[in-house]
């Protein structure tokens, strides 16, 4: 195993030199990133396609070109992020100046989960870059073309001084949780969110975790129906199902249920979800395909349910006549299945999810403004779509991230560099006159001033 502990110590001498405080070479950091990532584009298709069969359009539509707009964001932002930000002083301190120091918190470790390998490792470090920080990043190892590839352009073109790609799994990562880092931004199940705040909690290190949980989608009647359909099998069936903010199931209005399922199969057949197609990727591993396949329960299936255990094949599932019940409404589904529940009540389905853990996302489809307040009002989940899904992530005026179960804190764009940095609050006194009621021996005089002056 590698001795962290000597690159940790590497990386808080170069912290604490103030070299990563200089803007433009921060700049120059992550232009170099850029040009690195551009540079292989091909070999990241091709180690990423090996990984989990996921096509060169899907990556560069859901990793690579939200990593580019990510640099090109703080490229073009850093001096305004970074600056001193003057707010104003308050009658009791005056005569005086106040500001708010944006810094840089010292050397941060980044843990991602395998779904979107390129993104979810590399847009936190961006961000932490961006801030002024060193950082590791440790990818998944349920992706080991994509990981060998980040570890080989970040540590042969970077100091590892400044950032290092960690290889390797629970056992390396849990010997680097032991230092300890200014930060840990964690990405993956709550469970081992739990297993990394624990650890975190021993050294007081400050921490984000993006989670996941069920994600619901719900379909009212006065939807526009064609496109509701459109747009959640997309967003459900994109990775073939394992992307965090998938919609997990449908709850759709009884008298509109048949209709969307029609309109549902529709689209399946017509975006062509089959096994070897470029648009669907494989199941990441046989515990994952094994997981889901116990979740397809035959006598609900009411289209595909077909697998491919040697190809770790599913195909897009739709189940019916789903129950909260049943064993595939009882944990994250992430894979190609999709369960769909009818209700007859909007307002008692809104109070029935508002009693389950808060969601990564939520997603309602309707026309309805009072239907859209009540879930706006009533549900909290961490960020979501009205009348669409997914697409709230590709706004990067949107800080990303969960609530309660489904994470803590957030980032991207300038919500990441924010996670990232510490708000230091400087109060800077211009003048020596001042009143002596705040300095003892206090008196009742002094005591009805101060009533007066703080209330
Ligand atoms: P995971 O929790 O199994 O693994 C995530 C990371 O933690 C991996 O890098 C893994 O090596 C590491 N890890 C494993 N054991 C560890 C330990 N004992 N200590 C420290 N680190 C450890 O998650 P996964 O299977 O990679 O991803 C799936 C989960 O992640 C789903 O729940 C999904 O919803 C969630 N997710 C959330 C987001 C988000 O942005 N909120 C994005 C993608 C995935």
């Amino acid at each position: 195993m590698e001795d962290y502990s000597k690159i940790f110590t590497l990386q808080k001498k170069l912290f604490n030199s103030g070299h990563t405080k200089n803007t433009t070479c921060r700049k120059d950091y992550l232009l170099r990133l850029k040009n690195l990532l551009e540079h292989n584009e091909e070999r990241l298709y091709e180690a990423i396609y090996k990984d989990f069969g996921k096509s060169p359009f899907d990556t560069f539509n859901t990793e690579l070109s939200i990593i580019y707009k990510e640099i090109d964001y703080y490229l073009k932002n850093i001096g305004r992020l970074s600056k001193p930000k003057k707010v104003k002083t308050n009658l009791l301190n005056q005569p005086a100046s106040s500001y708010i120091y944006t810094e840089p918190l010292g050397c941060v470790l980044i843990i991602g989960a395998w779904n979107y390998p390129y993104q979810l490792s590399l847009m936190p470090a961006i961000a932490a870059l961006a801030a002024g920080n060193t950082c590791f990043i440790k990818p998944s190892e349920q992706t080991p073309n994509t990981l060998n590839l980040l570890k080989e352009i970040i540590n042969n073109n970077f100091p590892k001084a400044y950032v290092y790609v960690i290889d390797g799994g629970v056992e390396e990562i849990s010997e680097v949780l032991k230092l300890p880092f200014d930060k840990i931004f964690f990405t993956g199940s709550p469970k081992i969110g739990r297993v990394v705040y624990e650890a975190a909690a021993k050294n007081l290190i400050p921490v984000t975790l993006e989670l996941g949980g069920k994600s619901p989608v719900i379909v009212t009647k006065s939807a526009n129906l064609e496109s509701a359909a459109r747009r959640i099998i997309w967003g459900k069936f994109l990775n073939a199902g394992q992307t965090c903010i998938a919609p997990d199931y449908v709850l759709a209005e009884k008298s509109i249920k048949q209709h969307l399922i029609r309109l549902f199969k529709q689209n399946l057949i017509e975006f062509g979800y089959k096994e070897g197609a470029d648009c669907y990727t494989r199941i990441i591993n046989k515990r994952n395909f094994d997981r889901i396949k116990t979740l397809i329960n035959p006598d609900k299936v009411c289209y595909g349910g077909e697998t491919n255990e040697k190809h770790l094949y599913i195909s897009p599932t739709l189940l019916d006549n789903v129950t909260w019940q049943d064993p595939v409404m009882q944990e994250e589904i992430f894979g190609p299945v999709l369960p769909i529940i009818s209700f007859s009540d909007y307002s008692e389905e809104i109070n029935k999810l508002s009693r389950l853990e808060k969601p990564l996302a939520a997603y309602l489809f309707t026309k309805d403004e009072s239907e859209k307040d009540l879930f706006l009002n009533k549900l909290s989940f961490g960020g979501g779509c009205i009348n669409d899904t997914v697409m709230h992530i590709s706004n990067e005026n949107l800080p990303f991230g969960g609530v309660g179960n489904s994470g803590i804190g957030s980032y991207h764009g300038d919500a990441g560099f924010a996670t990232f940095s510490h708000a230091k609050s400087i109060l800077d006194k211009k003048g020596i006159i001042e009143p002596d009621l705040k300095y003892p021996p206090y008196n009742e005089d002094k005591f009805r001033w101060l009533k007066l002056i703080l209330k």
